[in-house]
């Protein structure tokens, strides 16, 4: 069975791809991830992908299919797939090589988006994460483990984060549109709990 989670930024899509992967038992694989496991031990694609990242766009096609397919090879019997595909020639790719089941669609406003990913810091010497609406530290700022400086990703400044947005509804909104699909498409509210959120889902696929 295979499973393609998309869903805008703070939608809890990994969180609900790493539930749904205990109850089914097929592996989870984010695209996120996997760039960078290839960035973090600068492989050639990782180094390439790393310079797109850093401008806060998307990697370029060409990159991002070599990365899947090397790892989608890996799990003939299925997949939960996030953060990919993204683009409509990315879809293409995909659904001339896999069969889809089902696409799930995580869906938040982007305003409670931008609410949720703005809150999200770590610290910059254990890495801890900390999250200004789920996660307080004790002293703002300051990380209650090590004592260290709270700090935000680069891409997660009010600058990218809506950069990321606009590209989504300009691009990914397009994918998984097609008519007659073979494929199931559910539409989940993410602005709830994520085990309600995961029930739906179940539900959906069950
Ligand atoms: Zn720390």
């Amino acid at each position: 069975m295979n499973i393609i989670l998309i869903g805008v930024q703070g939608s809890g899509k990994g969180t609900q791809a790493k539930l749904l992967s205990k109850v089914l038992d097929l592996p989870h694989i984010s695209s996120g991830e996997l760039f960078r496991y290839h960035i973090d031990n600068k492989t050639e694609l990782g180094i390439i992908a790393d310079s797109y990242i850093n401008r806060g766009n998307l990697v370029a096609d060409e990159y991002v299919y070599d990365m899947v397919e090397a790892e989608l090879k890996k799990y003939p019997n299925g997949f939960i797939l996030d953060g990919f595909p993204r683009t409509l020639p990315q879809e293409n790719f995909l659904l001339e090589k896999y069969k889809i089941d089902y696409v799930i669609w995580l869906e938040l406003d982007d305003e409670e988006s931008f609410r949720r990913i703005s809150a999200r810091f770590h610290c910059e010497d254990c890495l801890q994460d900390y999250n200004l609406i789920y996660k307080k530290p004790k002293v703002d700022g300051i990380c209650d483990d090590c004592g260290g400086k709270l700090v935000q990703r680069r891409d997660d400044t009010p600058e990218y984060i809506l950069k990321r947005q606009k590209k989504f509804h300009q691009k990914t909104r397009k994918v998984f549109q097609a008519e007659n699909p073979e494929y199931k498409v559910l539409e989940v509210n993410c602005n709830r709990s994520i085990e309600d959120i995961h029930n739906e889902i179940v539900d959906f696929i069950r």
